[in-house]
């Protein structure tokens, strides 16, 4: 992402936090179905791995405080974290290539088939 799409800051609210919830799912290494069974965790509620497949889409999800709040828990960081656009990975741009962790963020490529 450049630094002119971040200070545009286009998206509503609602998918900005569905992108960051994408890129820190990534960054704990967490396929969508293990996001789910940690998000069951914490709040007590199951999450499918289609519900989190569509959770991080655009338009996927009304978050609501309890969400965020859960989700913040989840990935160990402020509330307030999740409504600012993340950085994305300057080194692999949140997107290593297969077979490589990335050093910098810890995000895995995809599995070479
Ligand atoms: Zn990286």
């Amino acid at each position: 992402m450049t630094e002119q799409t971040l200070a545009a800051s286009p998206l509503p609210l609602a998918d900005v936090i569905s992108a960051n919830v994408r890129i820190l799912r990534r960054r704990k290494r967490w396929t969508q179905e293990q996001a789910g069974q940690e998000w069951e965790t914490v709040t007590g509620r199951a999450v499918s791995a289609q519900t989190w497949y569509a959770l991080e889409r655009p338009g996927g999800r009304a978050w609501t405080a309890d969400d965020i709040e859960a989700a913040a828990y989840l990935f160990d960081v402020e509330p307030v974290a999740l409504l600012v656009p993340l950085d994305t990975c300057t080194q692999c741009d949140d997107q290593p290539p297969a077979g490589f962790i990335c050093a910098a963020c810890g995000v895995e490529g995809p599995r070479k088939a």
